[in-house]
């Protein structure tokens, strides 16, 4: 490693030749891991739990990587980022130029830095990894693309001349942002409906700012607007505006909607006011009332109780900003055990630490309340495996005669979502499968509608912030195609019809 701790600030354009590197000397390298906020404190404050990697610790950390020809995190990646040559680039002082790395493949490396599940792709395909801690990539990979942020911004080539082609976006999580960057890119023009009042999907609303902070959300779009994307929040489709007049305003159409329908219980007193969503008792507990719809915008109070249902990130992200609201007993309830628990480890080690209480083998059989209405605990039954189900893991079966009760105030539901059932009322014509998920080609990410695209979770169930990226670009490449069968084409007045069977 060179002496020069300081950044260099170069581009990927000069990046320096990748020589065989000592492995025995790196594996010898103790990994390090950025600092964060002790747990007492970070339950009084709604701040990232981690802080960013300091430069030289960055550079220390990168080291590591052995530079495996193979790179098999590149493969588990699912937008498959050159993570060796950005690494070696950032070992180097280069870290502009491992930014530009990340930014290749990705449109949100900040994000995803931040948020995937490193454990299952990345880094749990690390060759380091299989005797020590892996190496830090999700963390490397924030640090690098937020000192370039801190340091003048990315910096893209300019976008493609205008083709005189339009693209309408419904929905603007990862899916549309990813989709949206491409295709204006290619110089096509690009509209994004948001049904919210402010655009970023579950990044914005959902994900909690100890995760992920929303500036960092604000600033993507920021970008977007510099490229000519433009962005009409309040705006649902099938209600503020119908699909006809949509699918006419342009010449196709990326539906990227997401999966926003929270499972319901379905036990006796579900409906007892104080049982409530997840994602809504995430965004009114994150974000201010202005950003919110005015059926969202009473304040959730300071509960003293909160138990939660489920046991995925969701349900992690709910029971860690009760303990920011203040609550003082906080339950989560999971039918299985922690081993077929499918969030990241990372997130449960958290919950655990800012005093979360976890009721494994435990499910709720009836929301308990009282005279008027109003939820006082949850009953539950508790539960034990059995042989494994079709997802491979082992069934729960209730214990008889186990019931016992939590006392709370709130009962969040995080057990799952769904596409929402009403888009198919909206366009009768596109296909969905049973489980109201649009049906589409897997290679082309295109609906059984012509020029009608689709992807993220709307196509996959809910699924990851990556995945969702990754059927953009899927879909952006095979808009960007179809569009151009229209380009030759004269121009004339509304939407075309292209040629979808080249696709
Ligand atoms: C609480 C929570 C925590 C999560 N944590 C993580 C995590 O840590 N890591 C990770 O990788 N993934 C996480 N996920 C999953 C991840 O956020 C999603 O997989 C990802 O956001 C999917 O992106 P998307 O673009 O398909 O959909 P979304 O992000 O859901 O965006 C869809 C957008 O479409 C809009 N929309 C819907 N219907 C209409 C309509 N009719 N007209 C106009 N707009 C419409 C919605 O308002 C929304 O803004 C989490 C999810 C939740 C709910």
């Amino acid at each position: 490693m060179p002496d020069e701790m300081t950044p260099q600030g170069s581009s990927s354009e000069a990046a320096p030749e990748r020589p065989q590197v000592d492995r025995k000397a790196r594996f010898k390298i103790p990994p390090h891991r950025p600092d964060k906020q002790p747990a007492a404190e970070r339950t009084q404050n709604w701040d990232e739990v981690y802080h960013l990697f300091d430069v030289s610790t960055a550079r220390i950390e990168a080291e590591r990587c052995i530079q495996c020809p193979a790179a098999p995190c590149q493969k588990a990646c699912p937008v498959h980022n050159d993570i060796p040559g950005a690494l070696w680039l950032l070992e180097q002082g280069d870290f502009n130029g491992a930014a530009n790395v990340f930014r290749e493949t990705s449109e949100l490396p900040e994000m995803c830095g931040r948020l995937c599940p490193q454990e299952r792709l990345c880094e749990g395909h690390c060759v380091v990894g299989k005797n020590a801690l892996p190496v830090a990539i999700g963390k490397l990979e924030t640090f690098t693309t937020e000192w370039q942020r801190a340091n003048g911004g990315p910096q893209h080539p300019p976008p493609a001349a205008p083709t005189g082609r339009s693209v309408a976006i419904v929905g603007s999580g990862p899916a549309g942002i990813g989709a949206a960057e491409r295709l204006a890119r290619l110089g096509h023009s690009v509209t994004i409906y948001e049904a919210w009042p402010e655009p970023g999907g579950v990044l914005r609303y959902g994900i909690p700012d100890f995760k992920l902070n929303k500036p960092a959300v604000a600033r993507k779009f920021e970008e977007l607007s510099t490229l000519g994307v433009e962005v009409r929040t309040n705006m649902r489709i099938g209600v503020d505006l119908s699909w006809d007049d949509l699918r006419a305003s342009a010449d196709a159409v990326f539906v990227a909607i997401g999966a926003s329908e929270g499972a319901r219980l379905g036990i006796p007193g579900e409906d007892a006011d104080g049982v409530i969503t997840a994602t809504e008792f995430l965004v009114r507990s994150n974000l201010p009332p202005e950003e919110l719809p005015e059926s969202l915008r009473t304040s959730l109070g300071s509960p003293k109780r909160v138990v939660v249902v489920g046991g995925g990130d969701t349900s992690m992200d709910c029971v860690r900003s009760a303990r920011r609201l203040g609550a003082e007993e906080v339950t989560l309830v999971y039918r299985r055990t922690e081993a077929e628990m499918q969030g990241r480890i990372e997130e449960r080690t958290h919950a655990v630490e800012e005093g979360v209480r976890f009721e494994y083998l435990a499910s709720p059989i009836e929301v308990l309340h009282d005279a008027e209405g109003h939820v006082s605990g949850l009953r539950c039954v508790r539960m034990e495996l059995g042989d494994a189900d079709d997802t491979g893991r082992r069934r729960p079966h209730p214990v008889e005669g186990s019931e016992f009760d939590i006392a709370a105030e709130i009962v969040v539901t995080a057990i799952g979502y769904n596409v929402d059932p009403e888009w198919g009322v909206a366009v009768p014509s596109v296909t969905r499968d049973r489980w109201d998920r649009l049906v589409v080609d897997p290679e082309t990410m295109q609906t059984n509608l012509t020029g009608v695209f689709a992807g993220g979770d709307d196509v996959n169930g809910a699924d990851l912030v990556v995945t969702a990226l990754a059927d953009s670009h899927r879909a952006a490449e095979a808009i960007d195609r179809y569009l151009r069968t229209l380009l030759r084409e004269p121009m004339r007045e509304g939407p075309l019809v292209g040629d979808s069977s080249f696709l």
